[in-house]
């Protein structure tokens, strides 16, 4: 634990860095933990001063604390606030030259830097995990922010996610004996499941846990159904006008979607762009400044949107296509309202039968068709994997296989034995796919009666906040 005289010391450097002159509850119970070198799970949401929580302590250690950081825009905005206030933070990602990369990596391995953002993907690249296993570098923890990506993205697109929990054991064997090597998972939602998936995926020893309640009595919820694509569409533009001039989103799945939405808006006169993965880095930035200006209202975007936008004044948040987890559809709806002043979340969903309008009906089908595929295709793919190997042999094999092995390691069916190396454990029975469960969930969501903050709450494992909730904002309360 830290002693008085040192928490003053951690308040006067606070106070040093950022200027303020307290802490934001949970912030000073979270940088204890942190400093006392425990391992941790922090649920709190974005713009809540989350990212102070594990820059202070790192800048208060020698020796360097590694933070994964799921995108590069993130890791940029992070660093360069940093860098501002002339602190010893770094980056390492694909767009930097091979001269920068050695350049960082030098200061690194002479223990110069207090933080090092970088991408799983980065972390194992061979290089960098030299260099970090070097004995003589100090690592005084992880940092995983934004964690709920390892569970959104862990079993598909970024299967590097999976390998996260050999990452200690493996380090730590270049280190000194003695020397500790506490993980903080951070992130702004996650389900009990989602936080489950976390602990045990990082191989976390009895965390520490600090939850922030999702509720946000300035946020109203509303799901409203239609019945054709026209319908959607109508029902879209009356949210949008009832909200003139005011900073908005509008959530769609797909990049078409996405693109064929705006070039409707367009010629009524909407100040509106498309946003999505598809386009180039300057593009997303552009778009993101015009909106955060106010020289375009609203977005239409796909999920890329997000995750290190900051726009306190978001007031309406549509979706026109429900997102397939409630996890997801927290996040977004989280956009809304940062500023604490009153903002709207409305949801369309076809009717259930989908029999005018199956666009939902149809999009979610393919999401849980595409995640059977990728299921039968990994147990294709074991039939030709030998029982222990090493990750580059086995994509030598075949690209998808990263994917495949995650999946294994989520069936537990796999083991990292270290970041590199797997064993397979296939006697186990594999275990159902959690991509059914979190669909079902939002459409019991969507077509429910209760109050929606109600059923959010219970979900998110807030069941004492919940009981009896009226929440009196929301369409099923009613004001
Ligand atoms: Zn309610």
């Amino acid at each position: 634990m830290v002693t008085t005289t040192s928490w003053q010391q951690v308040e006067a450097r606070f106070k040093q860095i950022w200027g303020y002159d307290s802490f934001r509850s949970p912030q000073d119970d979270v940088i204890r933990t942190l400093l006392s070198k425990r391992d941790a799970l922090i649920v709190m949401p974005t713009g809540g001063g989350k990212s102070i929580c594990f820059q202070l302590p790192a800048l208060l250690q020698t020796g360097i604390t590694l933070v994964i950081s799921p995108l590069v825009a993130l890791m940029e905005d992070q660093v360069q606030e940093l860098k501002q206030r002339h602190l010893a933070a770094e980056r390492i990602h694909s767009a930097l030259s091979n001269f920068e990369k050695r350049k960082i990596l030098q200061r690194v391995q002479q223990n110069q830097l207090r933080l090092l953002y970088l991408s799983p993907e980065t972390l194992l690249s061979k290089r960098v995990w030299e260099s970090l296993c070097q004995p003589q570098v100090i690592i005084n923890g992880l940092i995983l922010d934004e964690a709920h990506c390892l569970v959104q993205w862990g079993e598909t697109f970024r299967p590097t996610y999976r390998r996260l929990g050999a990452i200690r054991p493996a380090l730590l064997k270049h280190k000194p004996a003695g020397t500790q090597l506490p993980i903080a998972a951070f992130t702004a939602t996650a389900n009990p499941a989602a936080q489950r998936t976390i602990c045990k995926v990082l191989d976390l020893q009895q965390p520490k846990e600090v939850k922030l309640s999702p509720y946000r009595s300035n946020l109203n919820l509303a799901v409203k159904m239609v019945w054709t694509p026209r319908g959607r569409r109508q029902a879209m533009v009356k949210f949008v006008k009832a909200h003139p001039g005011q900073a908005g989103l509008i959530y769609v799945r797909t990049r078409r979607t996405a693109e064929e939405l705006t070039r409707w808006l367009h010629p009524k006169g909407f100040s509106v762009a498309a946003y999505h993965a598809g386009l180039a880095n300057e593009e997303r930035r552009r778009i993101e400044a015009e909106w955060i200006e106010g020289r375009c209202q609203f977005v239409v975007c796909t999920s890329a949107f997000g995750m290190g936008i900051n726009h306190p004044h978001v007031r309406w948040v549509c979706h026109f296509h429900a997102p397939s987890t409630l996890s997801e559809y927290v996040q977004e709806i989280g956009r809304g309202g940062r500023d604490g002043k009153p903002a709207d979340a409305l949801t369309l969903v076809s009717e259930p039968t989908g029999w005018l309008d199956s666009e939902d009906k149809q999009r979610w089908k393919f999401f849980a068709e595409s995640e059977r595929k990728l299921r039968r295709e990994a147990k294709q793919l074991v039939k030709s994997l030998s029982a222990a190997g090493h990750i580059d042999e086995v994509l030598q094999l075949d690209r998808k296989a990263a994917t495949a092995l995650a999946l294994l390691h989520s069936q537990g069916q796999l083991v990292w034995e270290d970041p590199f190396h797997y064993r397979l454990n296939v006697r186990q029975s594999s275990k159902t796919s959690e991509t059914c469960d979190s669909l079902k969930e939002i459409k019991r969501y969507l077509s429910s009666r209760n109050c929606r903050w109600q059923k959010l709450l219970v979900q998110f494992g807030c069941e004492a906040e919940a009981k009896g909730m009226q929440c009196g904002h929301c369409d099923n309360c009613g004001d």
